[in-house]
Parts: C-alpha cells; sequence; structure tokens
C-alpha cells in the first residue's frame, strides 16, 4: 500500500474536495498519511482567491524540494486553483513538481499517478470542459461523523472584476437534485446531524431551469424532510440573488439553521458597480432587513476587501458605515490584490499596500468589538448546541455550534457527539461563547426566542 500526504489550501469547497482526492486514492491501494516524509505521493490542492492563497503553495513546494531530492520516487502533484489557472507553466516554474491537475480532474488523479510513475513523464491536465462526476462524501474521509459538507453545484457565471473563480472553476453546474438527496439520505443515515450544502453561488443552483431561486427552495424542501437530519445550512449565497421566497424560508423550515452568509464586498455604490457585484448599497440592505424581518434571530456574517482599485477614503468611509448599520456577527475581510486574468487586474488607481493595511486594521478593530458585543448580549440565554468533541483548548471542556453558527465551550462529565443540548450561556468572548448545562442556583430555565423554533 502506497502513503499519500493531502495539503489544502482555501476555503470549504477545497477542504470538500480533498476529502474527495482521498476518497478517490483510497480505493486504488493509497492510504493518507500525515507525514510528507513518509508518503510516495504528496499532494497539494491550492487556492488563488487571494495572493497570500497563492503564496502560500509555492513556498510550500519550495519546501518540498529537499524531500523530492532525498527521495526521487516521490510524486509531487499539484491541485486546485492555483494548478487550474497556471497548467504548464507551473510545471516550468518549479523543475521538481510532477503533476498539474486541473479542478475538473480528481476522478482522473489515479490514472495521472500512474502515467507519471511509470512512464517518468511529468505532465499537467487542466482542460475546463472535462466532464464533472461527484463521489459521495464517505465516513472514512470526513474529518467529523456528525457534520458533513454536500457539494450542490461547480463554478460561476458572475465575473466578479476582482475575483478567478469562474476562470478557474468555469461555469455554473448544478448537481441533479435527486443525487444531493440520495447523498444527503445516506449521511442522516451513517449518523450525520448537520449538512452544510456547498456552492460558489447557492442561490443560483439549478439556473437557467430552475431561475429565480426556485429550485434551491424545491431542494431545500426535499432536504428538510429527510429523517434523521437536523441541521441544514449553505454557503455561499450571493446579495444578488437572494429571492423574498429563499429569506422565507428562515423560519419556515425547522432544519434550516439560523445563520447567513452574505458578501458585501464594499460600502459605496460606485466601488460596487466596478466590482460588477450586480447589487447597490440599498439592495444590500433591503436583503438583511428582510432576513431580520422574517427571523430577528438570524446571524450574519459577510465577507468585505479593502482597497480595491479606485476605493477613496470616502468610499472606504461607506464601508465603515454600512458594518456600523448591519452589526454582521462577523466579518471575513481582506486587502484586494490583482488576480490575472480578473478584470480589475487592469483597473487604475490602484491603492497603495500601506493604506490597505491601515483601513483593514481600521475596519476589523471596528467588527472586532461589534462581535464581541454580540457574543455578550447572548450572556443569560439558553442556546441549542449541537455537541462536537471535547474543546481543543481547554481540558475538561466540551464543544459544540448553536443553530446560529456560534462556538460554545462548557463543562461536561458525561455527553455523545451529535447530541443537542441546551446549554445556559455565562460569558461571551471575541471568538466564542462559554456556558454550562444548568443554570446558576436561582435562575430559572428560561426559553431562547428563536423566532424559527
Ligand atoms: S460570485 Fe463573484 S466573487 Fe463569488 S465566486 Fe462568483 S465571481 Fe467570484
Amino acid at each position: 500500500m502506497k502513503q499519500v500526504h493531502i495539503s489544502t489550501f482555501g476555503c470549504q469547497m477545497n477542504d470538500r474536495d480533498s476529502e474527495l482526492i482521498a476518497q478517490v486514492l483510497s480505493a486504488h491501494d493509497y492510504r493518507l498519511t500525515e507525514r510528507p516524509e513518509e508518503a510516495d505521493l504528496i499532494l497539494i490542492n491550492t487556492c488563488s482567491i487571494r495572493q497570500k492563497a497563492e503564496e502560500k503553495t509555492y513556498s510550500l513546494l519550495g519546501r518540498l524540494k529537499r524531500l523530492k531530492s532525498r527521495n526521487p520516487g516521490l510524486i509531487i502533484g499539484v491541485g486546485g486553483c492555483v494548478a487550474q489557472q497556471e497548467g504548464d507553466r507551473l510545471l516550468e516554474r518549479v523543475p521538481h513538481l510532477d503533476l498539474v491537475f486541473g479542478t475538473r480532474w480528481i476522478n482522473e488523479l489515479p490514472d495521472l499517478v500512474q502515467t507519471v510513475r511509470q512512464r517518468g513523464r511529468r505532465m499537467a491536465e487542466v482542460a475546463l470542459d472535462h466532464p464533472l462526476r461527484y463521489l459521495p462524501s464517505e465516513k472514512a474521509f470526513r474529518p467529523s461523523p456528525i457534520k458533513a459538507s454536500v457539494t450542490i453545484m461547480h463554478g460561476c457565471n458572475n465575473y466578479c472584476a476582482y475575483c478567478v473563480v469562474p476562470y478557474v472553476r468555469g461555469p455554473e453546474w448544478s448537481r441533479p437534485p435527486e443525487d444531493i438527496a440520495a447523498e444527503v439520505r445516506r449521511l442522516a443515515a451513517q449518523g450525520v446531524k448537520e449538512v452544510l450544502l456547498l456552492g460558489q453561488n447557492v442561490n443560483s443552483y439549478g439556473a437557467p431551469k430552475g431561475a429565480g431561486g426556485r429550485a434551491f427552495i424545491d431542494l431545500l424542501e426535499q432536504l428538510e424532510t429527510i429523517a434523521g437530519l437536523e441541521r441544514l445550512r449553505f454557503t455561499t449565497s450571493h446579495p444578488k440573488d437572494l429571492s423574498p421566497d429563499l429569506i422565507a424560508c428562515f423560519g419556515r423550515l425547522s432544519k434550516l439553521c439560523e445563520h447567513i452568509h452574505l458578501p458585501f464586498q464594499a460600502g459605496a455604490d460606485t466601488v460596487l458597480a466596478r466590482m460588477n457585484r450586480g447589487y447597490t448599497r440599498a439592495m444590500y440592505m433591503e436583503r438583511i432587513q428582510a432576513l431580520r424581518e422574517n427571523c430577528p434571530e438570524i446571524a450574519v456574517t459577510s465577507d468585505v476587501m479593502v482597497g480595491f482599485p479606485g476605493e477613496s477614503p470616502a468610499d472606504f468611509e461607506q464601508t465603515l458605515d454600512l458594518i456600523r448599520e448591519i452589526r454582521f456577527d462577523d466579518l471575513f475581510s481582506f486587502r484586494y490584490s490583482d488576480r490575472h486574468p480578473a478584470r480589475a487586474s487592469g483597473f487604475p488607481d490602484k491603492v497603495p499596500e500601506e493604506e490597505k493595511r491601515r483601513r483593514l486594521a481600521e475596519l476589523q478593530a471596528l467588527q472586532k468589538g461589534i462581535t464581541l458585543a454580540r457574543h455578550q448580549a447572548r450572556e443569560g440565554t439558553w442556546e441549542q448546541v449541537l455537541v462536537e468533541g471535547t474543546s481543543k483548548k481547554s481540558g475538561g471542556q466540551w464543544s459544540g455550534r448553536t443553530r446560529t453558527n456560534r462556538i460554545v465551550n462548557f463543562p461536561a462529565t458525561h455527553l455523545e457527539v451529535g447530541l443537542t443540548v441546551p446549554v445556559f450561556i455565562e460569558k461571551g468572548y471575541a471568538h466564542s461563547l462559554k456556558g454550562r448545562l444548568s443554570p446558576p442556583s436561582g435562575e430559572g430555565r428560561q426559553e431562547d426566542s428563536c423566532c424559527c423554533g
């Protein structure tokens, strides 16, 4: 049996793809190893969404050169977005690299590795019109016994001016709903309680046939009926495709958790237009208002970028205003970086790095205070917590998540992973909540006022 080591960079889609890579190779006599120095095959599943992520790939490849010179039989391969974007150029740039495989070539990996090994030939396969096949998720390769990610679509048609995804993942392609439902049914039968539906823009699932979000709502309704499944989440949503009917699902579907990740990217209309985002600040605010009217407990997280080409100090101030107004539960924030061949890489008026750093620090300080205040606002309430395991940081503590996706740590002597337990929240911190299974003496059991039941 041969050993494979996989390093993964990037988003949840890449994590799921790495599970698939492990799954595909295990059917061909490979087993996973945590130790690269023991591996016969090292694969890096890469991300190119930001410059920093891409730099990590090159730095890891540099470090692997030593292993390759010690073990010439070692095969090193790169997959994912950097591989898709660079193709043959990556082989030219990194002489000790053997294999480059595109985002649609995971199923063919065993054959590709075999070809490299037997013929001693370095190769790149990155055709974007290669047919996609999805293998259902398997228990042995999932990081959690009770949570699973299910890819429902691949690619994106939106061409936001800063983004390479449409170039490296190709056009949108949706999995048939019956395949997805069958996979989720199987997961529930294996004890999975929570499923995260994945896609670059899940709101346009099934388009153009299921345009207007109907196909995605049909899918959610179908999954809602699956016995044993307790929680359903999805990511990522695009504000322009978030229809009133989909908003109404929060509160109507009991398994759909009260959390949405809705990237806004910038607070100024001029910047949003140059980004080609397809919505205005007012439209974004309306969506948030409708979500909160429909489901007051809903947690809203988002992505934002600072220093997009031409972003003026006044534009940036509008981004800060929007954050103050919405008070997100959490934010993923980034400095803009040129990503070829995304259109914005050719835009004039680049914001100096120093200024981008300053803006990012100011924005992150603002959000840090808001997240802490939101966590502190949960003190004294009860939360339904899905138990995920023992806490990594503090011994004797268990850890789980609320339906709003907040991490809760609490002491307990005897518990089981996969149970949902009510936890009394004693303290809110910057990144998590601390609680206990019984309330402090004198405090009665109060039901949390969640609109969604
Ligand atoms: S919606 Fe925009 S940012 Fe998101 S993946 Fe598509 S092009 Fe990229």
